[in-house]
């Protein structure tokens, strides 16, 4: 059994969609969550060839800076055609302005020129607890899907658009908070990477 995670923490994120869906996901536990934004802390390179390693080398870093426990999220979509690309490359396709609907495009032209017939992609969380003292927890979460263009909805954030999960009609960007990233009262399957990983991160951990 792994330390329970009570009190404040820092979530070790700049990304402004992400903080809103971590921090919706961690209401019900009465943990208090700091952002690494709002401390003032900078961001490492995220130099780690996997999403476990980015995800733990930002943990570490907030949680050496700030002396609580961190919460970090690394994430991305994974597109079969091209070999898992942008993977762990998703935040910089999009490049400093944070073009998404330029990132789509590059993905569609891109899968477009590979001549696969696949249209199939997932993503990614790998969410990293890290203590004060180095104990570290890594959960990962995974969705299935297929790629959809031209992207659909304006809801969540980044690649939400271009991806419709399996089972589903509708994209991510079509989809409301709730039915992206609610944890379902019934105990059963949350829908997205992020959730999913969290759901792991709770049974373990939240109290
Ligand atoms: P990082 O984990 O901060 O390195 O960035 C992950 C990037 O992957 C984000 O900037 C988004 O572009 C993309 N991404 C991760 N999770 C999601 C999601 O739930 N929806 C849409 N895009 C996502």
């Amino acid at each position: 059994m792994k330390r329970a995670l009570t009190g404040k923490i820092v979530i070790a994120t700049h990304n402004a969609g992400k903080l809103r869906e971590m921090r919706e996901l961690l209401a019900p536990y009465g943990v208090e969550a700091v952002s690494a934004g709002e401390l003032g802390l900078g961001e490492p390179d995220e130099t780690g060839a996997d999403f476990v390693s980015n995800a733990l080398i930002k943990a570490r870093a907030a949680a050496a800076a700030a002396q609580l426990p961190a919460f970090a999220d690394d994430s991305g979509l994974c597109v079969d055609a091209l070999d898992g690309a942008p993977g762990i490359y998703s935040a910089r396709w999009a490049g400093d302005s944070k073009d998404f609907a330029a990132a789509m495009a590059r993905i569609e032209a891109e899968v477009t020129a590979s001549g696969s017939p696949s249209r199939r992609a997932h993503f990614v969380s790998a969410l990293a607890v890290v203590w004060p003292d180095g104990e570290a927890a890594v959960f990962e979460g995974k969705v299935f899907g297929d790629l959809t263009f031209p992207p659909r909805g304006k809801a969540g954030f980044g690649y939400d658009p271009c991806f419709t999960p399996d089972g589903h009609a509708r994209t991510f960007g079509e989809m409301t908070a709730e039915e992206k990233h609610g944890i379902p009262a019934d105990g059963s399957e949350a829908l997205s990477h992020r959730a999913r990983a969290f759901q792991m991160m709770a049974r373990a951990l939240l109290k």
